[in-house]
């Protein structure tokens, strides 16, 4: 795996670096791309720059700009002379682009859906939809075979780091099918499903409930096992429900502590 160069949006999107200079390129990303829509929803001509930084942007993401202009609809001429110019007749690249240009181009997002299927992404979203399923009764040679895949290979994508855009996407199919599915009702006899659910639960993999739907993706989201977790409270719910102590509860229960110097601490 190549590794990429921190204090870029790519970084921060593909790896989830939360490191301050990605933390910056994500939010320059995000404001060029605001104030380039704000200008061409009422100027003739719009400033070529934002946009052809917002298309290199996409190229660093491995989307080439052909393809970008084939998800924008807009000629690939108006996309050479925006990068390229025309340097055999002295032409530098454009300095201004037609406002609809301008549009269609900034709509394109490096998402799930345009990144090339062999580029390397952050693991996180796809390891917690697996695990989720795990603890939900679902076998893990099941979701091997459900995924077209060799049981050994399925073990390594929930431990690595990194996966293909491929194998997150084929993920997000097989979660959005099984989350809600009883596996007993679909083969999975009794036996195979507890010892799916123990084998989660001796891993602390959070089951579909815990998660926000939303959050799956994100690195700093946690599960909230007990709908207190992260609290001062969550310890003590974690107790009541004989669910083991999750990390945001222990470091809510420390600070609490912390807060308190004077109070004797429960055991
Ligand atoms: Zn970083
Ligand atoms: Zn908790």
């Amino acid at each position: 795996m190549r590794d990429r160069q921190h204090g870029t949006y790519v970084k921060y999107k593909l790896d989830a670096c939360r490191c301050y200079p990605c933390c910056f390129a994500d939010s320059q990303y995000r404001a060029n791309r605001r104030r380039a829509i704000a200008y061409g929803t009422w100027q003739p001509y719009v400033d070529a720059e934002p946009v052809r930084q917002h298309v290199r942007t996409l190229m660093d993401f491995g989307i080439g700009w052909k393809r970008v202009a084939a998800l924008a609809d807009v000629p690939t001429g108006v996309l050479t002379k925006l990068l390229y110019g025309h340097p055999q007749r002295g032409m530098a690249p454009s300095k201004q682009v037609r406002p609809k240009n301008a549009i269609a181009l900034l709509a394109i997002q490096p998402t799930l859906d345009n990144l090339g299927s062999a580029v390397s992404v952050d693991a996180t979203g796809t390891r917690r939809r697996l695990q989720a399923l795990v603890a939900g009764g679902w076998p893990q040679a099941q979701l091997a075979a459900r995924l077209a895949m060799q049981p050994g290979n399925f073990g390594s994508i929930i431990k690595r780091p990194q996966v293909i855009v491929r194998t997150v996407r084929l993920v997000h199919g097989l979660y959005d099918e099984l989350w809600r599915v009883d596996p007993r009702e679909h083969g999975v006899d009794n036996q195979a499903y507890s010892r799916a659910r123990n084998h989660a639960s001796d891993r602390g993999w959070a089951p579909v409930g815990a998660w926000d739907d939303d959050r799956l993706d994100d690195p700093d989201a946690f599960p909230d096992w007990t709908g207190l977790c992260g609290t001062p409270e969550g310890s003590a719910a974690h107790y009541r429900h004989k669910i083991p102590c999750c990390g945001p509860c222990r470091t809510a229960r420390a600070t609490a502590r912390r807060a308190q110097p004077t109070s004797k601490a429960a055991a």
